[in-house]
């Protein structure tokens, strides 16, 4: 079960009952199943497997809970097996990590937020970036934006030399940081825990790559499996204006339901959509900035919190990708 485990501070992550369902339901039809997620790329409390089995625990993971066991799919040192992608948009080889590798079958688990490089983080995002060693999110993010430093607004935190996987932020005599540009791979996670606002991006330059990237991803995983052994389950509460990596603020819309598919860009697209004519949580932040500029969120809930995201033009490349279909019967189910 491929699941979000949510970074230490963020509180909005997948309750560990809903796994747990999930969990108990794979045992009853005679699986044995084991959690799982991939370290991060940056430097918080996900980036080593020691790290963020404590972080998996602390919010709630474990084997004593879940009734199964917590597995860091890349292990001590990223492993994995490289897969080669046919038809790619960007990367021909994707290393793909090795729990998943190994694994028969795949339930794929997804939180679906807002994310500054795609409209949705769902199940595509949960495949493609989750399931691979840091040396493919690394090439993955790569071709994106590079950050800019507005050393005025520093305040010093530095937060940007604890967090970069590649110390592209260093401390300097006397109290401050430089940028060392030429090192950045562009996953934006200085941008996004600067206490300051001193970290700029221009979100939209590269984004295409980096979702061409994440899509050749998805692809190399699907191929380790056999036709008909991935299902996707998205737990669509708690939607927040960032993913999971991040501290989370209020959602931005009322809970929406579970959703499940064996099509991943179907059931992306289907909560995508539920989002967009959900109506706007109250006092959140959505709502802010709506009554700050009320026609930005008009034809896109996402516009308001990263307006060089071209939602249409992701869903083009999806498309493109052939992964699956933005068509879709939505059937719903009260239990
Ligand atoms: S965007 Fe670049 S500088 Fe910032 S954390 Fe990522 S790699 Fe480091
Ligand atoms: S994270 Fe931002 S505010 Fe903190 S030291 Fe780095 S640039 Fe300065």
């Amino acid at each position: 079960v491929k699941m979000h485990f949510g970074e230490f501070g963020n509180t909005r992550y997948i309750r560990p009952i809903f796994a747990r369902w999930v969990v108990d339901f794979v045992k009853e039809c005679g699986g044995q199943p084991f959690l799982t997620d991939t370290t991060s790329l940056y430097k918080h409390h996900r980036h080593t497997l020691f790290e963020y089995l404590q972080c998996a625990a602390i919010n709630g993971f474990t084997y004593e809970g879940m009734g199964c066991p917590i597995i860091i799919a890349d292990g001590l040192k990223g492993t994995g097996m490289v897969i080669k992608v046919e038809n790619a948009f960007y990367l021909d080889e994707v290393k793909v990590a090795q729990a998943i590798y190994e694994a028969d079958a795949m339930i794929v688990l997804s939180h679906p937020t807002l994310h500054p490089e795609f409209p949705i983080a769902g199940a595509l995002k949960n495949v493609g970036m989750g399931c691979t060693t840091k040396e493919a999110k690394m090439k993955m993010h790569s071709k994106g934006a590079k950050p800019t430093f507005v050393v005025e607004a520093c305040v010093r935190c530095y937060m940007c030399v604890k967090v970069c996987p590649v110390g592209a932020w260093e401390k300097v005599e006397g109290g401050g940081v430089r940028f060392i540009e030429e090192r950045c791979v562009s996953c934006g996670d200085c941008v996004a825990y600067c206490k300051g606002g001193a970290i700029r991006v221009a979100w939209g330059a590269g984004l295409d790559k980096v979702q061409g990237g994440v899509l050749d991803a998805v692809k190399a995983v699907f191929a380790t499996f056999d036709a008909g052994k991935i299902a996707f389950i998205s737990i669509a509460t708690d939607i927040t204006p960032a993913c999971d990596c991040q501290p989370s603020g209020l959602p931005i819309v009322p809970d929406i339901g579970f959703l499940a598919s064996t099509d991943p860009v179907a059931i992306d697209k289907a909560t995508f959509d539920l989002i967009q004519e959900a109506v706007v949580y109250p006092t959140s932040m959505l709502e802010r900035k709506l009554a700050a500029n009320p026609t930005d969120g008009d034809d896109d809930k996402v516009k308001p919190f990263w307006a060089s995201l071209d939602s249409d033009a992701f869903w083009q490349l999806v498309v493109k990708s052939k992964l699956g279909n933005l068509d879709y019967e939505l059937v719903r189910i009260s239990l």
